[in-house]
Formats: C-alpha cells, sequence, structure tokens
C-alpha cells in the first residue's frame, strides 16, 4: 500500500464520517503547487476553500507565526495583545468598519453577526419579536445560528426548528425583500457574492436599493464576505464595487491565510447600541497567534499589491473560461467576479473534478453542476495555462462517455 493509502484505510476508522473526501492525501505545500503523501504534485484552483491567499510557503508569513509562537500563543481574552491590536487597527482600516470581535471561524462571525443585530434592535425598543431576512441559496454556515439563515433546507432539516424569526428572499430580486420586510425586522443578511449557492454576484441594483431600503427603515444590513472577501473579487471587498457599505460584515477564510479566524465588524453607530460587555465572548478569538498571521496577511496583501494583481489577470482567467463555455456543449455558463468563478454544467461535475485530480489540478464544486474556481490569490498567467489544458482535456473525456 502507498503511504496515502495507509492513511486514508485509518482514517476513515476514526474520523466521524462527515465528508466524502477524495482519497487524496495532501502533505505539503509550495506556492500554488500542493503535494500528496507520494509526491505527486497538484496545481492548485481550491486553495483550501478560497482560504490560502498568498500560497503556501510564504516566507514572511511563516516566519511571523514562527516568531509568534515562540512568544506567547495565547492570553484569553481577560487582557490585551498587540498582535490583536495591530490586527485590529488593520482590519478596520481596509474594511472602512468602526469595531471589530475575533473568531474562531467564518460561522462564528456570523454568530456575533447576527446577536448585534438583535442586540442593536433590543437596545432601542426590548423585544424577542425581531426578525431578519436571508435569502435562498445562501450559506452561511454550519453551527444553529448559522444554520438558520442559511437558504438551503437540505442543510437544515434534520436539525431543529432553528432560531425562528427568520425569512427567506430571492436574491436579487428587490420585491421579494419587500414582501418580507415588517415592522419587526431588524436585519438583512447576505453573501455579497453567493459562494456555495453557486457563484452568484448580487446585481449592483438589487444591493443598491436594498442598502437604500435599510437606511429608510433603519434596517441594518448585514454582508458575508467570508469567501468573496479579501482581495478575492478583484477589490478588497466586493461591496465596494457597488459604492455601498455595509453596517455589519464577516470576514473569515483568506483574513488568517489558514490558521483559524473570522471576524465580524460594524460601525460606530451600530457598536453603540450593540453588544456591550457580558454579551458575547470567546476564550481564543483573536488570541495573539491568529493575529499575527492576520497582520502579516494584511501587510502582505498591500506589500505584493494582491488586489491589483487579481484585477489585471481577472480579464485572462474569464477568458479561458468562456472559451470552455463556447467549446463545450456541457458548459452552460460563466459566472462571478475577479478569481471567484464559476462554470455551470447540464451534468453533475463530480467525475470531471476526478478527472483533473488524476492529471494534477485540485479543483471544486459549488452545487453539484458547478465547478469553482478559487485559486491562491497568487497565481499567474501560466497557472491559469495549465488549469485549462487539464480542465479542457477533462471535459473532452467525459464528453466523449455520456
Ligand atoms: C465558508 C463560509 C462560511 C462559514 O465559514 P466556516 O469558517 O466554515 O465556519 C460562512 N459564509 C460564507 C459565505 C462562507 O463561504
Amino acid at each position: 500500500m502507498s503511504s496515502s493509502e495507509v492513511y486514508i484505510k485509518k482514517g476513515d476508522k476514526n474520523f466521524l464520517h462527515t465528508y466524502n473526501r477524495f482519497p487524496i492525501v495532501l502533505d505539503h505545500g509550495k506556492g500554488v503547487f500542493l503535494y500528496d503523501a507520494d509526491g505527486k504534485e497538484y496545481l492548485d484552483f481550491a486553495a483550501g476553500i478560497a482560504v490560502f491567499a498568498l500560497g503556501y510557503g510564504d516566507e514572511i508569513y511563516n516566519n511571523a507565526l514562527k516568531r509568534q509562537i515562540d512568544k506567547l500563543i495565547h492570553t484569553s481574552n481577560l487582557y490585551y495583545n498587540g498582535p490583536a491590536v495591530i490586527a485590529a487597527e488593520e482590519l478596520c482600516r481596509v474594511t472602512g468598519m468602526d469595531r471589530v470581535f475575533f473568531t474562531n471561524s467564518g460561522t462564528e462571525a456570523i454568530e456575533g453577526a447576527i446577536k448585534s443585530a438583535f442586540k442593536f434592535a433590543y437596545s432601542k425598543e426590548p423585544s424577542n419579536e425581531y426578525e431578519i431576512i436571508a435569502m435562498n441559496k445562501s450559506f452561511h454556515g454550519r453551527s444553529m445560528g448559522a444554520l438558520s439563515v442559511t437558504g438551503n433546507s437540505h442543510y437544515r432539516e434534520a436539525f431543529g426548528t432553528g432560531l425562528g424569526h427568520i425569512k427567506f428572499a430571492e436574491f436579487n430580486d428587490i420585491e421579494s425583500v419587500k414582501k418580507e420586510i415588517t415592522g419587526k425586522t431588524c436585519a438583512v443578511i447576505l453573501e455579497t457574492i453567493q459562494g456555495e449557492g453557486g457563484i452568484y454576484p448580487a446585481d449592483p441594483g438589487f444591493l443598491k436599493e436594498l442598502r437604500a431600503i435599510c437606511d429608510e427603515k433603519d434596517i441594518l444590513l448585514i454582508l458575508d464576505e467570508i469567501q468573496c472577501g479579501m482581495g478575492r473579487s478583484g477589490n478588497m471587498f466586493a461591496f465596494e464595487e457597488y459604492g455601498i457599505r455595509p453596517d455589519i460584515l464577516t470576514v473569515a477564510k483568506a483574513l488568517g491565510c489558514g490558521v483559524p479566524v473570522g471576524a465580524f465588524l460594524m460601525t460606530e453607530r451600530v457598536a453603540e447600541k450593540s453588544l456591550s460587555p457580558g454579551d458575547h465572548g470567546s476564550t481564543y478569538g483573536g488570541n495573539p497567534l491568529v493575529c499575527a498571521a492576520v497582520a502579516t496577511v494584511l501587510d502582505e496583501f498591500e506589500e505584493h499589491e494582491i488586489v491589483s494583481h487579481v484585477r489585471s489577470l481577472t480579464p485572462y482567467l474569464e477568458e479561458k473560461l468562456d472559451e470552455l463555455v463556447s467549446k463545450y456543449d456541457i458548459v452552460k455558463e460563466r459566472r462571478g467576479k475577479g478569481f471567484m468563478q464559476g462554470l455551470e454544467f447540464t451534468v453533475p461535475v463530480v467525475d470531471i473534478i476526478k478527472e483533473c485530480q488524476k492529471n494534477g489540478l485540485l479543483i471544486i464544486s459549488a452545487g453539484s453542476n458547478i465547478i469553482r474556481f478559487v485559486p491562491p490569490l497568487i497565481i499567474e498567467k501560466e497557472h491559469i495555462d495549465r488549469m485549462f489544458e487539464i480542465l479542457s482535456e477533462a471535459i473532452w473525456i467525459h464528453c466523449q462517455k455520456i
């Protein structure tokens, strides 16, 4: 048996079976390439699900973490720590928000955002009847609160009734949102670009009108940029392109580039009437290790001009993906922004993904019929070409079979 096979056999005996993992054991990485336990090389167009923006083995990032490990890893939030102070300052600056709370994951950032919205409304007028409007096809995480605003019944149906007071509207359909608004609506939550739901960017008209309605009725706009934020869309945050700003923002995935960290942020206006001492907390949240990562990631983004790199290479990526749309009947359409792209197929894509893996390319799906492209943000033209060759051949082989 190969090393990979030994690990897979052992893992399957002990892991709770919640993931249908591909039979690949990843061992180490360099730049935009990953290597399995037997030394096979893969070009990575998944980035650990839109996480590893800077690629693998970035020296400055790795050294910053190593230094912090030797200094101090954890303190709790009973005390201040330097890396958290610096990370908070930088994150507020790049988001344009005023206050930040660090979490350990995306789903926890959503929990915090939901609690913040309820508390804001409660401070104005105490009630337990406040409602939140979420979107169909959305994905916000797996904890009970985040699940309650996730607009995909398949994720929710076995797990009770959830939060309650959550209503669902159609993404990009302002009339459907208006229909759900009542005197008790305290917030609307949505992804600026829907990820798991199939890579759907918000329409500019929809988001602008939603912002205007929220302003008029003093409803908080919560934008979930856990996946589409941090440069991936070709802006540091996807909402920038729409000329609007959320009241509450959630960030995670690429924020720490691999260490478990997320954040929810808000404007001062919200913070003044929202969570106060005793309302929320986390033992690990914002510890020195993860915050050293966040501060370094934000520095590296500026140092390497990651956002303008994404922007300058996006037309080429889009051109190559559009070529697949025109070349193959089973490729229906391309959607997305920047390095967050989706190709919708008329058939399930799992066999195409497996064929790509055989030939050294990691890509992922978003739903059964959509291939999702969320590579490290440092990819170059040559990597797009290599991806195109492998994927194009995999699609061609699949067409011969059907
Ligand atoms: C991944 C994701 C989450 C959940 O983040 P976790 O870190 O997996 O808990 C929430 N919202 C969006 C948009 C995501 O893509």
